[in-house]
């Protein structure tokens, strides 16, 4: 419970885009109380903003994509968690491609460049989403579902047919250094019979071994093994804290996924904006869940997100 943050000064990073393969140069740079986190496309001449909330998505199979009036920008969800995971409110992510660079494949160097450009206080306190009612997306045996909590955790379960994985379930409690240590650098994961299909796709051109890790039939292409034996799964939290984000303020609750993604992370999302009944807005000032109630800005309450 405490003020907004942003960060101290502008940082720079460059990579590739792990769909497009488009080389691209990015620059985090201090936003004002209030702003959340916005997209600037500065390669074209009217420099668009694109803001990182729910009402900006738009449907992609493999990553999270926002646009605005066609202008579009591709896989933020890695940056996102980065912010979320270090409790950063406001941040302008200057790119200058439609897709950020997938760097390592984990939120790894993105932390690093947030906390090289250090973490500034705001003057003005956090409001946070606090569930109060149970919310539930379903998707044949996929499941995603938030519940009431005094504090913000996720446990996500996947299972997949691959002797590295299987059954991998991990519950990770809400916390900037639990996500540094435990979850920022769980990188990418992906199928080698797979790759051939998304070529065919005309994504994961900037995909390699250095920002993915790819799984043949029997074992892991990379010879440098796997960062944590269940790197996968904390993975999957990974992109959901990206993917929370797009509510535009923290929450509080239980969230429990199953064999969920990218599209279901953000249905959830809708549904929360949705069902007004279900949360109330709690500012940092007050620790009370009925105490003072603020509406959300009409721009953060999107229609309904489809698959
Ligand atoms: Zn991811």
């Amino acid at each position: 419970m405490r003020q907004q943050q942003t960060i101290r000064k502008p940082v720079t990073c460059t990579g590739v885009g792990l769909h497009s393969g488009c080389g691209v140069s990015l620059t985090l740079t201090p936003a004002p109380p209030g702003t959340g986190i916005v997209f600037i496309r500065t390669d074209l001449s009217a420099k668009p903003w694109v803001p990182a909330v729910i009402a900006n998505v738009r449907p992609t199979m493999l990553s999270t994509t926002i646009g605005v009036d066609g202008v579009q920008v591709q896989t933020i969800e890695h940056l996102l968690a980065a912010a979320a995971g270090l409790e950063i409110d406001n941040l302008y992510v200057e790119v200058d491609a439609p897709e950020l660079p997938a760097l390592d494949g984990s939120a790894t160097p993105f932390v690093d460049l947030l906390l090289e450009a250090g973490l500034a206080a705001q003057d003005r306190s956090r409001s946070y989403l606090k569930i109060v009612r149970p919310l539930d997306v379903t998707e044949g045996d996929k499941r995603i579902s938030i519940r009431p909590a005094s504090t913000a955790s996720v446990t996500y379960t996947i299972d997949y047919d691959h002797p590295l994985i299987r059954r991998q379930a991990y519950t990770y409690d809400w916390s900037p250094d639990s996500f540094i240590r435990d979850i920022a650098p769980a990188r990418t994961f992906g199928f080698l019979r797979e790759v051939e299909a998304l070529w065919e796709a005309g994504l994961g051109l900037g995909g390699s071994l250095h920002n993915t890790l790819i799984l043949s039939d029997e074992g892991l292409l990379n010879e440098d093994g796997l960062r944590y034996r269940d790197e996968f799964v904390r993975h999957k939290i990974l992109d959901l804290v990206g993917d929370m984000t797009l509510l535009g303020m923290p929450i509080v609750g239980e969230i429990l996924a199953i064999r969920s993604g990218h599209a279901l992370h953000a249905r959830l999302v809708s549904r929360i904006l949705e069902s007004r009944d279900n949360w109330v807005l709690v500012s940092a000032e007050t620790h009370a869940p009925a105490g003072r109630l603020r509406e959300l800005p009409p721009s953060l309450v999107a229609s309904p997100q489809r698959d």
